[in-house]
């Protein structure tokens, strides 16, 4: 049974380990996506995977957030709020790219190019990688969601609920590669399209996010950062 003063450790503990599954998980499927999106010609499995890249990078967030957070519980740093000044800086930067990639990615979708290219069927493959990313996250989301709840994490419940949409993203992914097997190539560049937007969201939410926590604080509290 640990001691009172044990228990907050433990959760850190608890948090980091989630953290880090999601991480080494978003790795992987990101890997499968792309490679295999490329090689069964998924516009959407590949937009997906792209997806899933930021994912990683916003693992990486979670991470630095729960480090520092750490660090200022065992002494290391002076205030919470100055710890989370490098986690705000990183989330805008996640937040631009995101919203680069997005344009990008619907540039590709609806732009000229798309209309001139006429898309080759997607291979079955795809869909089989696109059903267990859906299945992978969901099983993320509520493995998330119980060390949240356990470890009273706000950071990784908001991961948690991330997960929940990437399930649905793939979601999209996954019926745009069955309206393709099915005779439709277009609703597979649909599909990445509507991915192409969540994506676009996201990055918007996290630069608006960010942008406003850097705002409220006061000049000259970033210094020893
Ligand atoms: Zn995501």
């Amino acid at each position: 049974m640990p001691s009172p003063s044990e228990r907050p450790r433990q959760s850190r503990g608890s948090a980091f380990k989630a953290a880090y599954v999601s991480a080494m998980l978003n790795a992987a499927l990101m890997a499968m996506q792309i490679v295999i999106g490329l090689f069964a010609h998924s516009d959407g499995l590949v937009a997906d995977g792209i997806h899933t890249l930021s994912d990683l990078a916003a693992d990486g967030v979670v991470i630095a957030v729960l480090f520092l957070g750490a660090a200022t519980a065992s002494g290391r740093r002076a205030a919470p709020r100055d710890g989370s000044f490098p986690a705000s800086l990183a989330s805008l930067f996640i937040g631009v790219l995101l919203i680069g990639t997005a344009g990008d990615m619907l540039w590709h979708c609806i732009g000229p190019a798309a209309i001139l290219t006429v898309s080759a069927t997607v291979r079955a493959s795809a869909l089989i990688v696109a059903l267990f990313v859906m299945f992978a996250k969901e099983a993320l989301f509520r493995y998330m969601r119980a060390e949240a709840h356990r470890t009273h994490s706000s950071i990784l419940l908001a991961s948690a609920w991330h997960a929940r949409l990437d399930a649905f993203s793939a979601l999209v992914a996954t019926l745009g590669i069955i309206g393709s097997m099915a005779g439709l190539p277009m609703l597979d560049h649909v599909a990445a399209g509507v991915i192409g937007l969540m994506i676009l969201r996201m990055g918007y939410s996290n630069c608006w996010t960010a942008l406003k926590d850097l705002s409220t604080r006061p000049l000259g509290n970033t210094a020893g950062q």
